[in-house]
């Protein structure tokens, strides 16, 4: 009963999608999550589906997850997302932020993409008319947009045990052995199964598991900040985000505004606890108010801190083990890894029963570049 093709390890929206890809090929799958699915970074992460800005290594990536599934999200996914395909848009407010801009924009062209647009400060107006007078012009991205992350990683999760996955939360994986040949033996603080593949889909926790295959990845996990404002005026369509600065920003039909920015907690990894640190919310706040003026009369009504992954340099881990044919890791999104999370499930998927691949850029995630 215990024995399955592949077990996932976690159960955030990239371990449910990338169960839900291997049980479309007929694989039978069991994810392992030790406390519920989207509990941490997919499910409290902003929202933002977004190509601006991508780091140029994940952008094939990010722009196959966008067109092959966001933009036809009604017809991947069953529930309701409160996907809006939105614009994003990234301000510059000096020179400086303003070269840079022109800059990727050119360089995100010759990749041969086409979706950023370098936008004056009038068009800017004309999509953003409260913006700081400062504003010297924007990176434009027309056809991103923002999701609920939870309901989202909820979503996957259902499509995934519509397709015959198996999932078990609050069971936490403690240990793994075997290899290529045997199959492995995965132990958790309840039980023990057995499985031909192991997939590591753990976050913040990815490289533990990593070391329990002997890969030890350069790694930290942080706590991202995010906040909520109450209620003002609709005066945001878009989502904001501030060049060269950290801010990203978006209004709620209801009023009330997302700050978020990557400002940085502190956290237990071990407890989950996170503690929000003010003086970080206060920066974060000031470079909103800077944009927008008229947000000085906001309030911040709750903030909170998500567990995320970063990888030394800033891009995931999406690669079969240095070790073994039948592990792949998948984690260490780098504070990006909601958006691409369905485009990321599908290649991992073709990784690990070597089908042809739907992107060409996927060397720069190879785990050998640290191990
Ligand atoms: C505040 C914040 C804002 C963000 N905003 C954005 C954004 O706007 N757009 C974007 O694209 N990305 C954003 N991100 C990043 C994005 O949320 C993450 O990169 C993505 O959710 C990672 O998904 P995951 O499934 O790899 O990780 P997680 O969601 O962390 O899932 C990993 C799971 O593995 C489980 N696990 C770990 N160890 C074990 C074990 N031993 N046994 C069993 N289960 C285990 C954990 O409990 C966890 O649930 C943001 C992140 C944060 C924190």
């Amino acid at each position: 009963m215990n024995s399955y093709d592949a077990i996932v390890i976690g159960g955030g929206i990239q371990g449910c999608s990338v169960a839900y890809n291997l049980a479309d090929n007929g694989l039978k799958v069991l994810v392992l999550e030790k406390d519920y699915c989207g509990r941490h970074a997919s499910g409290v992460n902003a929202g933002g589906v977004r190509r601006l800005g991508r780091d140029l290594r994940e952008l094939e990536l990010s722009d196959f997850s966008m067109k092959e599934y966001w933009h036809k999200l009604d017809s991947f996914l069953d529930e309701d997302c409160e996907y809006e395909k939105v614009p994003q848009i990234k301000i510059a407010m000096d020179e400086e932020a303003l070269e840079f801009s022109k800059n990727r924009v050119e360089q995100v062209k010759a990749m041969g993409f086409e979706h950023e647009q370098l936008i004056d400060t009038s068009t800017l107006k004309n999509f953003v008319p409260d913006v700081s007078d400062k504003a010297l012009g924007a990176i434009l991205v027309e056809d991103d947009g923002h999701a609920n992350p939870f309901k989202t990683t909820v979503a996957i999760k259902h499509k995934a045990i519509k397709y015959g996955v198996s999932i078990r939360e609050g069971e936490k994986v403690l240990d793994i052995k075997g290899d290529d040949k045997t199959s492995w033996k995965v132990t958790t603080d309840k039980d023990v199964f057995n499985a031909k593949y192991i997939i590591n889909c753990a976050g913040a926790w990815g490289d533990k598991i990593a070391k329990m295959f002997g890969e030890d990845v350069p790694f930290e996990a942080v706590c991202l900040l995010l906040s909520i404002t109450s209620k003002i005026d609709l005066f945001l369509k878009p989502v904001i985000g501030f060049q060269r600065r950290a801010l990203s920003l978006k209004q709620f039909s209801n009023g009330s505004l997302m700050i978020g920015g990557a400002f940085k907690g502190s956290l237990n990894l071990e407890t989950n606890e996170t503690i929000v640190d003010f003086t970080q919310i206060a920066r974060n706040v000031s470079n909103a108010t800077e944009l927008f003026p008229k947000l000085k009369n906001a309030k911040i009504v709750r903030s909170w801190g998500g567990i995320e992954a970063i990888c030394e340099d800033k891009i995931p881990i999406i690669s079969k083990s240095s070790k073994y044919e039948t592990v792949i890791h998948n984690f260490g999104y780098s504070a990006h890894g909601f958006q691409p999370a369905f485009g990321s499930g599908k290649i991992v998927s073709q990784m690990l029963l070597d089908q042809k691949l739907s992107i060409n850029n996927v060397d720069e995630f190879r785990i050998n570049r640290f191990v």
